[in-house]
């Protein structure tokens, strides 16, 4: 018996040269191990017999003794099917085969074993292609335990690897598989979490005798998966702290007289937790790699101004990078606001020598001019500018600064995790980072997605913050929301109008903003209406935000440019037009927006009258909440993991074969902690005991199965 580990799939009973091109291709299958590591993804209980008449849904394969009555060929050729009815004594149901009915047997006098999925056609249950066995054929194994359904692709289907062939091939690697296999997890781990091996693990989870073994064989799998991927985050995060980091011990004067002169309001006692703990990390000698989440309007912007002077106290430099250029700018207004620092305008000076600012900031943009650019470019290096805003131009390589100390990456979530890397890699020495993120990430993402970053949560808004009041209205109710809107408008308040955007199709969805301009303007002749969009010339779009902030239009039409980060706190009224075509954090996102003056907030979803029952609930859990990490965990909940990738976009390169990481969070606390005792005492797995995991995660890197760190790669 050659190892399942080691042998050619190509060589594997009932795969063949043909299919095992095809699974190297689909399922990036070398070996037997890999066929085996390909679980089902739902079982068929083939110890229950049906009747016809307990046939209730399509989706469950179901399993009927009974007899052939009648059977025809209809039509020639290509179209050629051959129906049958088949009886189980009290009913009938139609059995249809479109190919291979040459080699169809069939015959009156025999009592038949159905198997298969059924349909519904016209008023009857209906079976396309199902097995059919002689009752004296049928074997104790078909009829007992649970028969896997296996995942499979488009092409796999088209030669013949449907999830029937593929229980063919890994029936066969069973009585190999029962010799044992080496294990993956150390006996320790096994015994302390009371894992399955994985031999029985592996035999358990493809043809399990009952719901028990399968349920423990399916832990031990998806244990094994976040084990895994928790140890090399963790080795990663350990390797990264035994590098030596820029020394920021001081808390000098910039930071006390900020503290203490130009605070304009007490921190919340969550901003001042954070600040300690990212300052626990900018004096520890190492580099720091620190998440900050926390809800929309939580105060992050304070915390990382704060951030910043620490670090001018010790005599570095920080940037701040922002998505997009309208984020960056309102940055950099607020952040020069709130240091009262000069000006630094576009012609004169880098700044006003008026009165000492605290700190010298200076932006810079893709919409930068070329003479400015080189101006800053000139200070960044002569460290004349302490704190520079900006957007990917940030990146670019003639971007140099005298001594960057700090990075700061505001919602992070619009950046790769190669780009992140592009900005450690302006310094010889790693400056410390930290990430912002205004999308709460439930616990299970954040442990698997930034597994590798230390993390702190900002859990408290600031005082005096009145919920947004979220109301869910179908758009046969214009009226009465255009008379809402005049009223709002007369108090004073100002309103954001929004229109999601579909990537595929920018012409129609700018169709969709200029006809929701056109009425606006038409509706309320008396007020003035700014549009913002993603098309528009960066000096424009800049120019109509400028007027909706400093409210000289009412009204401010726009996609969902404005999602991150803008911040007008007179304005108290969010309308999502189509908001059933938002998910449900960039619902959240955009109620964000308003909720930052004194004044009640609201905000309106409009969904056309017909929607689905997943956009129903969607709407209920917005209107029912503003606690962005419950909506955060709805959201995994509802769209399940494998949207998370799009919604995070983190650049993390791995897949879960088995772990879900919305049902199976308790799986990885354990995992979790396990892969921490494991490094314990052994931070890089460079002992022997530690020999096993070392081996098998580089095997896992290799494969692209656990997350990719390009720092160390680029
Ligand atoms: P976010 O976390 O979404 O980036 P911001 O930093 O934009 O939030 O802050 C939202 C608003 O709350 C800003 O207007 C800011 O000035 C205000 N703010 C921040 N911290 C406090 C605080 N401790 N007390 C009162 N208001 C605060
Ligand atoms: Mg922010």
């Amino acid at each position: 018996m050659t190892d399942l580990n080691i042998r050619d799939i190509t060589y594997c009973k009932n795969v063949g040269a043909k299919r095992a091109d095809i699974l190297r291709h689909e399922l990036h299958a070398e070996t037997a191990m890999d066929l085996l590591r390909h679980y089902p993804f739902r079982y068929t209980d083939r110890s229950r017999m049906y009747h016809i008449a307990d046939i209730a849904d399509e989706d469950t394969a179901v399993q009927i003794r009974g007899r052939l009555l009648e059977w025809h060929t209809i039509g020639v050729g290509k179209g050629q099917r051959l129906s049958a009815q088949f009886s189980d004594g009290y009913h009938v149901v139609e059995l249809v085969w479109f190919r291979g009915i040459s080699y169809l047997k069939l015959d009156k006098n025999r009592e038949y074993l159905l198997f298969g999925k059924p349909s519904r056609f016209n008023h009857t249950w209906n079976f396309v292609h199902p097995e059919l066995t002689p009752w004296e054929k049928v074997t104790k194994e078909m009829t007992e335990g649970l028969e896997p359904e296996y995942p499979t692709t488009e092409r796999m289907k088209q030669s013949g690897l449907n999830s029937r062939a593929f229980r063919a091939i890994t029936a066969a690697l069973m009585p190999d598989l029962k010799q044992g296999v080496q294990d993956t997890l150390g006996g320790d781990v096994l015994k302390r979490y009371h894992l399955m091996n994985l031999t029985d693990a592996l035999l358990n989870v493809h043809f399990p005798p009952d719901t028990r073994h399968m349920q423990a064989a399916r832990e031990r799998l998806k244990f094994e998966e976040l084990f895994y991927i928790q140890l090399d985050l963790l080795r990663q995060m350990k390797r990264r702290e035994q590098k030596a980091g820029y020394p920021m011990p001081k808390v000098g004067h910039r930071f006390h007289t900020f503290y203490r002169e130009y605070l304009p309001f007490p921190l919340t006692n969550a901003q001042k937790r954070v600040i300690r703990e990212i300052h626990a990390d900018m004096q520890s000698g190492k580099q720091m790699n620190r998440l900050l989440q926390g809800d929309v309007g939580s105060g992050k912007t304070l915390v990382a101004l704060m951030c910043a002077l620490l670090a001018a106290d010790n005599g570095y430099q920080t940037c701040i990078m922002a998505p997009t250029e309208i984020l960056a700018q309102q940055h950099y207004e607020t952040l020069r606001q709130l240091l009262r620092a000069g000006t630094a305008d576009e012609e004169g000076t880098l700044w006003d020598s008026g009165k000492p600012p605290l700190m010298r900031i200076a932006l810079l943009t893709g919409s930068t001019t070329k003479k400015r650019r080189e101006e800053l470019h000139r200070h960044l290096e002569d460290g004349a500018i302490d704190l520079l805003i900006g957007t990917h131009a940030l990146l670019e390589d003639n971007v140099q600064f005298a001594n960057l100390g700090l990075c700061i990456v505001d919602e992070q979530h619009r950046f790769g995790v190669a780009q992140r890397a592009k900005l450690w890699n302006k310094n010889i020495r790693a400056p410390h980072v930290l990430v912002m993120t205004a999308t709460p990430i439930p616990r299970t993402l954040a442990m698997t997605v930034y597994g590798d970053l230390r993390i702190s949560i900002i859990d408290e808004l600031p005082p005096g913050r009145k919920p947004v009041h979220t109301l869910h209205y179908t758009i046969t109710r214009r009226a009465s929301i255009n008379r809402f809107i005049r009223e709002q408008v007369d108090k004073g308040r100002q309103i954001y109008v929004v229109y999601p955007l579909i990537k595929e199709n920018e012409k129609l969805d700018l169709r969709d903003l200029q006809n929701g301009y056109n009425e606006l303007i038409e509706t309320f002749p008396e007020y003035r209406i700014s549009m913002v969009h993603g098309q528009m010339r960066p000096a424009d779009k800049d120019e109509q935000m400028r007027r909706f902030q400093a409210g000289e239009t009412q009204i401010l039409v726009a996609t969902t440019v404005i999602e991150v980060g803008v911040n007008v706190p007179n304005a108290s009224v969010m309308i999502i037009e189509n908001a059933e075509r938002f998910g449900l954090s960039q619902l959240h996102q955009l109620r964000g927006r308003v909720g930052r003056g004194a004044e009640q907030s609201y905000c309106i979803l409009l969904t056309n009258l017909e929607i689905s029952s997943e956009t129903r609930k969607r709407m209920e859990v917005m209107v029912a909440t503003n606690d962005g990490f419950k909506i955060a965990e709805m959201d995994l909940q509802l769209r399940g993991p494998g949207d998370m990738k799009g919604t995070l976009q983190s650049g993390q390169a791995f897949d879960l074969h088995i772990a879900n990481l919305s049902t199976d969070g308790q799986i990885l606390e354990r995992a979790r902690q396990a892969a921490e005792e494991v490094l314990c005492n052994d931070p890089l797995l460079e002992s022997d005991w530690n020999r096993l995991y070392k081996r098998r995660l580089d095997v896992l890197r290799f494969a692209g199965q656990t997350p990719v760190n390009w720092e160390e790669i680029s």
